[in-house]
């Protein structure tokens, strides 16, 4: 409607007046400067992401917003409102990376501290024109590449995007500080039939795989090809990409596990696979999920594999399958 886009445009005059400021505030701050470069980011690459710097001051973006009070500025989420009625930038120093929509347009910004504090990394709220569960921070800058190396990669946070890009790796992307969701899945599936999830090593980031790959399983199809790959403990590919270079990352890429060889994997390493009980305990959990996948060659091909591992007949497995969940004592 007429009102929407009205809405969306102020918003869009809004962001696009503050990130300005932060991009003048990155300029004139040695600190953040030093800051970036430390982390091995050059001028160029910091342009070519448009980061920023908000500066310290409660009230910096009244330098740009002499309305400082409009409504406006607090429902596009970069002032907050306190309970007292006195209001403040919700981002101070902080590097910001703003987030851009698929036309290139900034919906909303990330903020990482660059001194020790909570919370590390600040988002944007939920507003008019940003909404977290469907946004993918870096897609716009990654589009080109991603075409031209027919994949799209997942890495769960900003300096990722940005320090892969550094070292010349350009087709990533990151979920903004929040669990992948169907709405990911299916962006991600349009723009390249080939994905490949690059979570940090540790244990979140293997929960955050295993649950990207539930979330993926109803979305599959036989012509995409889904991958994990799996980054030693102490790393992210930020800091992977940093201590052995881009052709190394690029080798771990082209040997990552294919989602069913992830999906059987973490399934048996959760039972013991030696014992009867395990391997039925590895049925019963794994049954959900082998419904959520739609039908298909794919499906039919893990399915097999599946029955192999739990020592089952294809065709046991299937009457396993169909059967009704049996019903507790
Ligand atoms: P850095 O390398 O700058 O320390 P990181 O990206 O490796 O950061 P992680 O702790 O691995 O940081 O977090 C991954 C992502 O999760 C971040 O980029 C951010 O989007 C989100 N995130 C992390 N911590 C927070 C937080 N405290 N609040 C909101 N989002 C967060
Ligand atoms: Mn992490
Ligand atoms: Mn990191
Ligand atoms: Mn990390």
């Amino acid at each position: 409607s007429q009102r929407r886009k009205e809405e969306v445009s102020r918003h869009q005059q809004i962001l696009d007046t503050a990130h300005a400021h932060y991009q003048r505030g990155l300029k004139a701050s040695p600190a953040a400067i030093s800051y970036l470069k430390q982390r091995g980011l050059s001028g160029s690459i910091a342009a070519r992401f448009g980061l920023g710097w908000t500066g310290g001051d409660r009230r910096g973006l009244a330098a740009v917003f002499p309305h400082y009070e409009d409504p406006l500025l607090v429902e596009s989420g970069l002032v907050i409102e306190a309970e007292d009625g006195r209001r403040y930038d919700r981002f101070r120093e902080r590097i910001m990376f703003p987030i851009r929509n698929t036309r290139g347009n900034i919906i909303g910004f990330g903020g990482r501290l660059i001194a020790k504090g909570e919370p590390k990394y600040l988002n944007s709220p939920e507003t008019a024109v940003f909404s977290k569960g469907r946004e993918l921070y870096g897609l716009w800058e990654a589009r080109a590449a991603v075409r031209t190396e027919g994949c799209v990669l997942v890495v769960e946070g900003y300096m990722d995007v940005v320090g892969l890009a550094q070292q010349g790796i350009e087709h990533a992307v990151a979920t903004l500080g929040t669990a992948t969701t169907p709405e990911h899945v299916q962006k991600l599936l349009r723009l390249s039939n080939k994905v490949v999830f690059s979570f940090d090593g540790d244990k979140a980031g293997r929960r955050a795989a295993w649950r990207a790959l539930q979330v993926c399983l109803p979305l599959l199809r036989d012509d995409a090809s889904i991958r994990f790959l799996f980054l030693p403990q102490e790393h992210d590919p930020d800091s992977y990409v940093r201590e052995f270079g881009a052709e190394a990352f690029r080798a771990s890429l082209a040997e990552a596990d294919p989602l069913s060889r992830f999906m059987l994997d973490e399934l048996a390493s959760h039972h013991a696979m030696d014992e009867a009980e395990g391997r039925a305990a590895c049925v019963h959990e794994a049954k959900p999920l082998l419904a959520l996948m739609p039908a298909g060659t794919l499906r039919m091909q893990i399915e097999r594999e599946f029955a192999r591992l739990v020592k089952l007949t294809p065709e046991e497995l299937a009457g396993m399958l169909e059967a009704a969940p049996e019903t507790p004592p």
